[in-house]
């Protein structure tokens, strides 16, 4: 076993809740899902702190009720967010733990270690995690393990990842290995993940070996967590009408009515009701109660509609009728929501859903065969070609703040795309660019990956050309280049996945963000566009005038005083004014010019 591990790599899906390890066995043909030393092949993703030591897993969630300020979960809810995100506000509520704004207003988790306090980040946690279940792969296959495939971004030391994918895709390799005997031609197939923390979906064509991705959406913040929030609100709620008391205070109490929530949730996937018994919640008084299915439904039922909001947007972005899907697939904890099913079945038209594949290990299982195709020395391994798509918008910034796009989101790579541009002033030699990703019309509110400049360009009048390439390889690595056409000059850069791109998770946020402030963002495109018609009319005037010689009197004022506009802080003027000024300028302009002609 040892030998055969040498320079394995692992696949590991990081959840929100539990998290599992898998790894492709050469001389068996197949994965295994590794077991834990408690013998379970998920883990909680949990991290308690105590007196004497630091426990992860199983160690950590079963010690939760009686330590539960130190017992961190829910980790990854945090990772890519302010403190001050009404999200993290929300949650905060229901956390026992002590959640505090750090530095840049990073939510700070603060515990007692060894009877001192600790202060730890999100990612701190993850990393935890992620080196936890290095280990029981490590324990498992008696010797190290440096690479992984992992579904999250996170860097840490002594693990190696060799590639960040997106947990659908991840359930899709499963799947379409499992299928593998019985799929002729081509399948398109739907894979929706549901887990603790997070909803994510793929749209994919799967081919002979190749997987072609058509689209990716998902929800940073739904999964079964929330579920088992509303259910202890709802309890809450209950136990202090028939008590007088609130317990929202009392961490230890809280922590052991959200276990039995979650219990009574997963016995409501299987049963039409579900009963709690806890002695002593809450000083001294037990809580018997139950609930049914249907109270369960109503109390989620916009959770549920978001849902299915989401699995239309995947289906509309990929182009595609939803009902050419040959297979729906579902993956993760919380898919076994009978609720959930059912709208996902009245949405494809009543197509049967797939449940064939495990949906607790099938992304690990998916991450390892990854792993091991990335990796040197496997010849067993199911040759598979992954298409994946760009989950964002890439492009680069523009006169006036504005994003403008090279290669849109969902366009599958590998792709190579020009545009052209021109220099936004008289006489400019030099131009930066700056490559951002993102959804925003605002190129600032967009993820900046990175810049280079131009040089010698000829000195010459505004709107000289200059050609932008954007080409994404087979790995997802980017490279941009830029070339004066007028000499042939030119300069690029190179943006991998180490430098500043997004993981899944957080380019789910930046979709969600950008839906959020779409308003906003029309706003301000329509302010960008009417100051950019009234900076051209002057450009255009005031060279049609130099041409004349003839730049006096009224002319010459209108100009410098819609100059004065353009170069204002553009925060202090709204769309009218620009439109407003244009206007009054092609009016001086056309009163004007015919008197200076003669
Ligand atoms: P995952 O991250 O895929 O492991 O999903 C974990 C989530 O699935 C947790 O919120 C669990 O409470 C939830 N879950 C697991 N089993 C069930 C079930 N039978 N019914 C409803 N939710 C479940």
């Amino acid at each position: 076993m040892a030998k055969e591990s040498e320079g394995v790599a692992v696949g590991i899906d990081l959840g929100t809740t539990y998290s599992c390890v898998a790894v492709w066995l050469e001389h068996h043909n197949r994965v295994e899902i590794i077991h834990n030393n408690q013998g379970n092949k998920t883990t909680p993703s949990y991290v308690a702190f105590t007196d004497k030591q630091r426990l992860i897993g199983d160690a950590a969630k079963n010690q939760a009720a009686i330590n539960p300020t130190n017992t961190v979960f829910d980790a990854k809810r945090m990772i890519g967010r302010k403190y001050n995100d009404p999200n993290i506000q929300k949650d905060k509520l229901l956390w026992p733990f002590k959640v505090i704004s750090g530095v840049d207003d990073q939510p700070t988790i603060v515990v007692q270690h060894k009877g001192q306090e600790r202060r730890l980040c999100a990612e701190e946690v993850s990393a935890m995690i992620l080196l936890k279940m290095r280990n029981i792969a490590e324990a498992y296959l008696e010797s190290p393990v440096k690479n992984a495939v992992i579904t999250t971004r996170r860097a840490i030391a002594g693990l190696n990842v060799l590639r960040i994918i997106n947990e659908p895709t991840a359930a899709a390799i499963a799947y379409g290995l499992d299928k593998r005997s019985n799929c002729v031609g081509e399948r398109n197939i739907f894979v929706s993940d549901f887990g603790g923390g997070t909803f994510d979906v793929s749209l994919l064509t799967i081919k002979d070996k190749v997987f072609e991705i058509k689209a990716t959406a998902g929800n940073t913040h739904l999964g079964g967590e929330d579920f088992d929030n509303r259910m202890l609100n709802y309890f809450m709620e209950e136990f202090n009408k028939k008590n007088n008391l609130d317990i929202s205070g009392n961490s230890r109490a809280l922590r052991r009515l959200r276990n039995a929530c979650e219990r009574a949730k997963r016995v409501l996937s299987y049963n039409v009701d579900a009963f709690i018994e806890i002695d002593g919640l809450f000083k001294g008084i037990d809580f018997c109660s139950s609930i049914t299915r249907g109270r369960f439904e109503e109390l989620n039922i916009d959770l549920f509609r978001e849902c299915i909001d989401t699995v239309n947007k995947c289906v509309t972005d990929a182009n595609m009728d939803k009902n050419c899907v040959d297979d729906v697939v579902l993956v993760g904890g919380s898919s076994r929501i009978p609720k959930l099913q059912q709208l996902l079945q009245e949405f494809f038209n009543g197509k049967d859903l797939c449940r064939s594949i495990n949906p607790d290990e099938s992304v690990a299982f998916g991450a390892a065969v990854q792993a091991a195709l990335l990796s040197e020395g496997f010849k067993n391994v199911p040759n598979l070609v992954l298409h994946d798509v760009t989950p964002l918008s890439l492009g680069i910034l523009t006169k006036g703040d504005l994003m403008s796009v090279v290669i849109p989101k969902n366009t599958t790579i590998p792709v190579k795309k020009k545009q052209r541009y021109s220099t936004p002033g008289d006489n400019h030699t030099v131009i930066k660019i700056d490559v951002f990703e993102g959804e925003r019309a605002r190129a600032t509110d967009n993820n900046l990956l990175g810049w280079f400049k131009l040089s010698g360009i000829p000195k010459g009048p505004k709107g000289q050309p200059v050609m932008v390439t954007f080409e994404i390889d087979a790995n997802g690595i980017l490279y941009v280049t830029a070339e004066d056409e007028t000499t042939g000059n030119s300069n690029e850069i190179t943006i991998s996945h180490d430098t500043g791109r997004m993981s899944p998770k957080e380019v789910a946020r930046l979709i969600q963000e950008a839906k959020d402030y779409e308003a906003e963002d029309k706003k301000f495109l329509e302010k960008a566009r009417a100051r950019k018609d009234l900076d051209d009319y002057i450009y255009n005037m005031e060279k049609d005038l130099k041409d004349k010689k003839k730049n006096k009197g009224i002319i010459a004022r209108s100009i410098l005083k819609a100059k004065r506009l353009v170069t204002d802080d553009e925060d202090k003027h709204d769309k009218e004014e620009y439109e407003k000024e244009l206007k009054h300028l092609q009016k001086v302009f056309e009163r004007m010019m015919p008197r200076l002609e003669n």
